[in-house]
């Protein structure tokens, strides 16, 4: 099929690693980051947010909650934050440059501080979440951040140390050429933090059909209770890619970042992020990165209404289940029958499976799949 691969959001790759230049870090004011934070700070470095250099300042923050877009009228929907107190904003401002270090002290990336600004927490959750619900995992992460927000451009100096986790992580420019070198014009971004029922791999092998690449892109991160957890997500694919899968139609990379569970704004926000890598199309799901019972089913494809100049275009399928008389997996568009006839693996049935060790029958999930859920010890967060 036709197509092209879309330029980065803003149309220009972000790099922000500067090469040993180490400056004089030792003597620079020093904020230390957990672990979720140096992630999308070395995302920002490899242009995983292009067109975001640093930390939003206040006035692209003011316009990403009130408008879903960057000052710039660019569509951008979850702003990329630093929280500090009042104090330490004080020093920060008043150091221009700091260091930023690691909870063991290990300085890796320099923040330009530009501005430091406070923010209504609770109408930004509910612009962003639209929802002020402190049970909600995002608003109540808003709630719980410090008064005052850091924005500026940062230079990433020492990458995060290559793990097993990390082993399938890759940079824009990574994926980009590797796109290239296939010579794909068209490529669909899978966004995934489960692990692969049949249905799944049935949905992104009728994707398979119409374009020249699948890419396959868990989200390895901080996830909610219940979820599964990252190192299972990243061994079962493998399993599965392995067993099933073309290999030359599919890449697989990780992303390294966490959930935010803001429903349709992720959703804009998870495309952007494909985009960056390379991808012209992108499979939204049924509620997609929802939690609860807070956002309509579809209100995850209505926003792309609002998007049209995304420059990735928005797949749609419908949900994938098995129907027993077609005898195949079918969806509402092309299957007649009612839902007695439907076979799907509910979160229930899951439970189930990983608490009792029985297997689920394999049309419905992979006996390499399904071996690796039941052999390990905790699967959920
Ligand atoms: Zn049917």
């Amino acid at each position: 099929m036709a197509g092209s691969i879309p330029l980065p959001h803003g149309n220009k790759l972000i790099d922000r690693f500067v090469v040993s230049d180490k400056k004089n870090m030792q003597d620079m004011y020093t904020l230390q980051v957990s672990n979720e934070l140096r992630n999308d700070i070395e995302n920002i470095a490899d242009g995983i947010f292009s067109p975001l250099e640093g930390f939003v300042g206040e006035g692209d923050f003011q316009s990403i909650v009130k408008t879903g877009r960057l000052n710039n009228g660019l569509a951008w929907t979850v702003p990329i934050i630093l929280d500090t107190d009042e104090q330490e904003a004080r020093k920060m401002k008043d150091a221009g440059e700091i260091a930023l270090a690691t909870d063991s002290n290990e300085k890796f990336a320099i923040l330009h501080v530009e501005e430091v600004y406070s923010f209504d927490k609770i109408a930004s959750a509910k612009s962003i979440y639209q929802t002020d619900d402190i049970k909600h995992p995002g608003v109540e992460k808003i709630v719980n951040m410090k008064d005052r927000l850091v924005g500026g451009k940062v230079d990433v100096i020492k990458r995060i140390e290559r793990s097993p986790l990390r082993k399938y992580r890759m940079t824009p420019a990574e994926t980009r050429a590797e796109i290239s070198r296939k010579g794909w014009k068209s490529v669909v971004g899978f966004q995934t933090r489960n692990v692969p029922h049949v249905a799944h791999e049935m949905l992104q092998k009728a994707a398979l059909n119409l374009y020249d690449g699948l890419f396959v892109n868990p989200l390895i991160g901080k996830k909610k209770q219940g979820d599964f957890k990252d190192e299972l997500i990243l061994s079962t694919y493998l399993a599965l890619i392995d067993g099933y899968y073309p290999k030359q139609m599919v890449m697989f990379v990780t992303l390294h970042t966490d959930m935010r569970y803001a429903g349709p704004k992720e959703a804009i926000h998870h495309a952007i992020m494909r985009k960056n890598f390379g991808c012209s199309h992108f499979i939204v799901g049924r509620d997609h990165a929802g939690v609860g019972s807070y956002y309509h089913p579809f209100a995850a494809h209505e926003i792309f209404k609002d998007y049209t100049d995304l420059e990735i275009e928005p797949l749609f399928f419908p949900a994938f289940y098995y129907c027993k008389r077609c005898l195949m997996y079918s969806n509402e568009r092309n299957c007649s029958h009612g839902p007695e006839f439907r076979e799907e693996l509910s979160g229930t049935n899951m439970r189930k499976m990983v608490s009792s060790g029985e297997m689920p029958a394999n049309h419905l999930m992979r006996p390499e799949v399904a071996k690796i859920i039941v052999s390990y010890n905790e699967p959920f967060v």
